[in-house]
């Protein structure tokens, strides 16, 4: 058997009838029918001309054709590459101008904003739509099932997923079937996946958290997941008679708890609640178990290097950490200069293992900055190791901000906002929100005489910005608060405004 993520999921099928995968929309899918349906549409691929070793980028809404076309692309040896729904046109050109795709799929409404993008790039373009329709599910429909699936060695690419570049731009981040193998597999020892879990999928798959963690760990275990398109606490309250998993980020968690119907009854069939991606707060740990019962399990993982820690299965999860790090995985907590620091010491979360990536796409200095020879990848997180061996995340060495799960960099909304006529500069900042962890917010300066109008600057950057980057509200100062050395001193900012949605 080959390393191929596929070969090593189909190779753990000892119930072809299984389900695999359901959806609300009623539909079914069988272990067989994901086999079936992944050979036709990776026949599909590579009539269009895709070859191993070929990426292609997908921004395509969540659906089962979407998870088949995951699979279909890793079979045909292609690196598949998800683009978040919410990217415009002019965030797209980046991506698909730096992955050079081969294939380009996107939804048949965005077909005429984007064949121009794709054409720039090289890329062929398909369609694909919610419901399983589009030019490549037709192409699927018309191929034949049997595939033979490529062989891949464990350092084969698989997927190349953006991360955000705090100099704006973003890295690609090449992971490897060995990566993703290797994590899948530990997940499900972890976690104590089996055949018998149903996992309630509510999470995007274009981020490597309900792409890998949330896919692979239960295509691996054969158990079967219910593919939500979004989430929507009263369904998935709903469904927790029938599962027995959750994966989610904490904005999941908070807004579940405004549900009057989350009890110790109505989630009695679930055995695993699992939350990553961002922080959970304490008070959000605490409050789930006393309505519930269920101790939340967090997890701290990225797209770089997959899942780093865990929460233990049957040991105590202890709110504020992330748990221990996952078997095989080394965790450590150094210095600027890669020095091991002392045990409750706080630094720099450093890791290694089979889990982390290769490098970043067509950037080896920034690989070179951020992955040690000696195999430690500098994972920009700062944090330390308690005398337990747990970790506790304490911030991010870099301005990140974390908004309801997803990834905002402010330089680069920054950048968006001091073009804007009548701006002078701005600082962007993630301010605490009871809903989304983080809200993005804007401190802006205007010129003198010029008009301070919230909604105009926020109309003009939703055109140039995915909705989740946009400011949640947008705040004027005279001037912006500077240090000697002249940086933009933001924990002023932060300490200035830090109660501006709590008000
Ligand atoms: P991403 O690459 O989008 O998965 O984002 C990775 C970043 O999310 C990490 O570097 C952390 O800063 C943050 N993160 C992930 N999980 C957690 C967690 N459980 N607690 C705190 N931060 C987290």
């Amino acid at each position: 058997m080959s390393n191929n993520i596929f070969d090593v999921i189909s190779s753990s099928i000892s119930v072809p009838n299984a389900l695999a995968i359901e959806t609300d929309g009623g539909a079914r899918l069988s272990y067989g029918d994901v086999v079936a349906l992944s050979g036709k549409m990776a026949n599909a691929l590579v009539r269009l001309g895709l070859k191993p070793g070929d990426r292609l980028a997908a921004q395509v809404e969540k659906s089962t054709d979407s998870v088949i076309l995951y699979l279909a692309t890793v079979r045909a040896g292609g690196v598949f590459l998800p683009l978040n729904t919410a990217y415009t046109p002019r965030e797209l050109e980046y991506f698909l101008g730096d992955a050079e795709p081969a294939i380009f799929v996107c939804d048949p409404a965005r077909l005429d904003l984007l064949q121009p993008v794709a054409k720039a790039s090289g890329a062929r373009v398909v369609t694909l739509d919610a419901s399983n329709g589009g030019t490549l599910a037709d192409a699927a429909r018309e191929s034949e099932a049997n595939f033979a699936t490529i062989p891949r060695e464990r350092d084969d690419l698989a997927a190349l997923l953006y991360t955000s570049g705090t100099t704006g731009r973003s890295k690609g981040a090449m992971l490897t079937h060995g990566n993703l193998v290797s994590n899948a597999l530990t997940l499900r020892h972890a976690w104590h996946y089996s055949s018998a879990d149903i996992l309630i999928h509510a999470l995007p798959i274009f981020h490597t958290h309900g792409l890998f963690v949330a896919t692979n760990v239960t295509l691996l275990s054969g158990a079967s997941m219910i593919l939500l398109a979004k989430f929507d606490p009263a369904r998935i309250l709903g469904l927790m008679a029938r599962a027995t998993v959750l994966m989610g980020v904490p904005t999941f968690y908070v807004r579940l708890l405004d549900e009057p119907g989350l009890t110790r009854q109505a989630t009695a069939s679930m055995r695993l609640f699992v939350s990553g991606s961002a922080p959970l707060l304490e008070e959000t740990h605490r409050r789930w178990q006393e309505r519930t019962g269920h101790a939340i399990l967090e997890r701290y993982g990225m797209t770089e290097t997959n899942m780093n820690a865990s929460n233990p299965y049957d040991g105590e999860r202890i709110a504020g950490t992330v748990g221990m790090p996952l078997p095989g995985v080394e965790l450590r907590i150094a210095d600027a200069d890669g020095n091991e620091m002392a045990a409750g010491e706080i630094g720099m979360i450093e890791v290694r293992g089979p889990n982390v990536f290769t490098g970043y796409w067509r950037m080896p200095e920034k690989t070179a900055e951020e992955l040690r020879l000696n195999g430690f990848f500098i994972t920009g997180d700062l944090g330390c190791i308690d005398e337990r061996g747990y970790v506790r995340i304490v911030g991010r060495g870099k301005d990140l901000i974390i908004s309801g799960g997803f990834n905002v960099y402010p330089k680069e909304v920054e950048a968006e906002i001091d073009v804007l006529e009548g701006v002078v500069e701005s600082a962007v900042i993630g301010l605490p929100h009871r809903d989304f962890g983080e809200a993005v917010t804007a401190v802006v300066v205007c010129e003198k005489n010029a008009p301070q109008d919230a909604a105009a600057i926020l109309s003009l950057l939703q055109e140039r910005l995915a909705r989740y980057k946009l400011p949640k509200q947008v705040v004027f100062v005279d001037d912006l608060p500077r240090n000697t050395m002249g940086k933009v001193q933001k924990n002023l900012l932060r300490d200035r405004f830090s109660r501006l949605y709590s008000e």
